[in-house]
């Protein structure tokens, strides 16, 4: 089965995860702050807190912000759950922006009608999370505007997008936004296993996200409220988690973080490549951009004919590609329908779910298998 996605691992990856198992720390070792100083210089953001997934990293983002009970948090339907599973974490009520139906990305003019609707009725969120689908930037730009008018902070969900950039800077720089928070599940673009990093250039939210990754604890003396009883003194100063990276994870993502280059490269070139094989096909696929440069995570075509979806899909599958689909909108999704939302809350995204599919992008996909993947894909539409 070709894969849609899948990690890239080299010689260099696991000698530098071997030479954390032959030192002494595991974790809370030299890797971690290593990994976040690299990541920090590759987005220009000041600050960088490493975590053990992207779904901590949002919620202690989240925490940060001073999201707690009777918040309003407002994401993308067309996401992973963890995008508003965070708000929830914390106690907030969750809403849903709909999507521009040729990215999936955060319509801004839809978000501005809401915004507007939510002033009249004294209900405008304290919270924004868009989320660059597949690899490729929100207008943050015009988000951030709305954030100044409306007065909400802005979390961007970047986990598809370690390496994208947008109007010639790199996603994580935090100029539009509050914090920025990256996944390294394997499927995405660097990997850690497991892990995630939050970015920001607020020296204030980042130290209170490294109180809450590990326990709420401090050996700070300026942080805390009476002077230090001896060398072996900490405070806890709130309720955090443990959500650490540990160092044999930060050495191979900052091991991975050496070829972020080549292997977006890699993935611009599949992504090309899938524009000439599939372009007289009845399908429409995700713009490519000089200006929002994507990190193609994941390529998404959207049928023409979305009653042929399922046929396409297990065709494809049937055939050995391992397609899968991005994503079931999470309004629709029983948890969020047990607190009121349903079908036909926000039509695009759902048009737009039953139409896509995620044909398999990873580095190492060859050009002989994207050709099989079109070969394929003719057939399935004829
Ligand atoms: C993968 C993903 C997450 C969660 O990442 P983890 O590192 O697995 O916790 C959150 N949001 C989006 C959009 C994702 O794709």
């Amino acid at each position: 089965m070709i894969p849609y996605g899948r990690q890239h691992i080299t010689q260099a990856d696991i000698d530098a995860v071997t030479e954390v198992l032959q030192s002494d720390f595991l974790t809370q070792g030299p890797a971690v702050p290593a990994f976040e100083q690299r990541l920090a210089e590759l987005t220009s953001a000041k600050h960088a807190v490493a975590v053990n997934s992207a779904t901590s990293a949002l919620h202690i983002a989240c925490l940060a912000l001073g999201i707690g009970p009777g918040s309003r948090v407002w994401t993308s339907p067309i996401s992973f759950v963890a995008s508003a599973n965070c708000a929830r974490y914390c106690g907030a009520d969750v809403d849903f922006v709909d999507v521009e139906p040729d990215s999936g990305n955060m319509a801004v003019d839809k978000l501005r009608q809401k915004l507007e609707a939510a002033r009249s009725s004294d209900s405008l969120p304290q919270l924004v999370i868009p989320v660059h689908l597949a690899g490729s930037s929100c207008d943050m730009q015009q988000i951030h505007y709305l954030a100044k008018e409306f007065g909400f902070a802005i979390i961007e969900d970047a986990s598809h997008a370690v390496g994208a950039s947008y109007q010639d800077e790199p996603v994580g720089s935090c100029r539009y936004s509050d914090i920025t928070v990256f996944s390294f599940h394997p499927v995405k673009i660097i990997t850690t296993a497991e892990g995630g990093m939050a970015l920001t250039n607020n020296a204030g939210l980042a130290d209170k996200m490294r109180l809450l990754r590990s326990h709420g604890i401090s050996r700070d003396e300026s942080q805390m409220t009476e002077p230090s009883h001896g060398a072996w003194y900490y405070q806890q100063l709130l309720l955090g988690f443990n959500y650490r990276m540990t160092d044999l994870q930060a050495a191979l993502g900052l091991s991975q973080s050496r070829r972020l280059l080549p292997i977006i490269q890699k993935r611009q070139l599949l992504a090309a490549n899938y524009h000439r094989l599939l372009a007289d096909l009845p399908l429409s696929l995700p713009q490519l951009d000089d200006i929002n440069i994507s990190a193609w995570h994941l390529f998404i075509v959207r049928l023409d004919d979305k009653s042929k979806r399922q046929a396409v899909f297990n065709g494809l599958r049937d055939a050995g590609i391992g397609v899968n689909v991005h994503y079931i909108p999470i309004h629709t999704q029983p948890y969020y329908q047990q607190l009121g939302f349903d079908w036909g809350d926000l039509p695009v995204a759902e048009d737009f779910y039953e139409r896509i599919i995620s044909l398999p992008m990873y580095p190492e996909l060859t050009g002989e298998q994207q050709q099989y993947v079109a070969d394929t894909l003719a057939e399935l539409l004829q």
